[in-house]
């Protein structure tokens, strides 16, 4: 059975502009799936969507075979959490509270938390190396540092699926492997899927089981990094030249971009590798 089934998911947030566009995604349990796509393609809509932050005007998503919007707004929190990328204006609690904030939809008809919360709290402030501020206000916090509090939260949700979008973007070279170790190490320890939003090709491609490459409001490409990553699809999707090749590794694709300087390096491989136009399916 998939983790999440989003079947034909159509969504505008106004009436005739549709932002969504029959999107459909199958993602595995325990899967790492990287969500891709240039600016305004749906991406963060699509993720508002899974957390039912929005419901679909058409279609239906289906979380464990379930149809979300049966789920009680609880249960939805006790199995999915949510980073999202911009976090909005804060209030100063203290980074303890916003990530024992974390554990509120497992303490039902508590009023305050219990050691195990406090130890899950402590224990997802010291992965994301964040332990040092558990005093500080929210407020007093760099953009990187509020990111990592704001993953600890959703790991202390102890979430069957994380929702991350774009949680690279504020975070230096160093947490970003970090963190995205963190993840997988919990994707594939306990099987937590998780859906990432990245623009960063190669960060997706080292991570991601699969990777899914959204163009206007609908999947374009669906695969493994190997396949999705090709220099012709990305020219067709992002307008941009790439070389594509393999990472020193040679586990995974490797990304670099072609800049304008260097685009009569590159000029000679076009002809070759763009061939095939990449429309949405719908
Ligand atoms: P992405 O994450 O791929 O950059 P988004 O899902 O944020 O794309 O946006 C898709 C489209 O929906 C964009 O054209 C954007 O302007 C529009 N959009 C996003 N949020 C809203 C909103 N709250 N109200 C109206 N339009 C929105």
């Amino acid at each position: 059975m998939y983790a999440l089934a989003v079947e034909n998911v159509s969504f505008g947030y106004t009436p005739d502009v549709p932002t969504l566009r029959n999107v459909l995604l199958d993602v595995h349990k325990g899967e790492f799936l990287g969500l891709i796509g240039p600016n305004g393609s749906g991406k963060t809509t699509l993720l508002r969507l899974l957390d039912r932050i929005y419901i679909p005007q058409n279609g239906h998503i289906r979380f464990n075979g379930r149809d979300i919007n049966l789920l009680s707004r609880t249960e939805i929190a006790q199995q999915i959490a949510f980073v999202p990328q911009d976090t909005g204006p804060l209030f100063p609690f203290t980074v303890l509270e916003i990530v024992l904030m974390g554990r509120a939809p497992h303490s039902r008809g508590r009023a305050f938390e219990n050691p195990r919360d406090r130890d899950i709290a402590a224990e997802m402030l010291s992965l994301t190396d964040v332990a040092h501020l558990a005093h500080q206000p929210i407020t007093a916090l760099s953009g990187g540092e509020r990111q990592r509090v704001f993953i600890a939260r959703a790991l202390a949700q102890q979430p069957q699926l994380l929702l991350l979008d774009e949680p690279n973007a504020h975070l230096d070279i160093a947490h970003q492997i970090e963190i995205f170790d963190i993840i997988r190490k919990l994707n594939r320890g306990s099987g937590l899927t998780v859906i990432s939003v990245s623009h960063d090709l190669n960060l997706a491609g080292a991570y991601s089981d699969r990777v899914a490459m959204m163009v206007c409001g609908a999947i374009a490409a669906v695969g493994t990094p190997e396949e999705v990553f090709t220099e012709s699809l990305i020219l067709d999707v992002f307008r941009t030249p790439v070389v594509v090749d393999r990472h020193p590794s040679g586990s995974v694709p490797r990304v670099t971009l072609v800049h304008s300087e260097q685009t009569s390096l590159w000029a000679g491989r076009t002809s070759a590798h763009v061939s095939n136009r990449v429309e949405p399916t719908s």
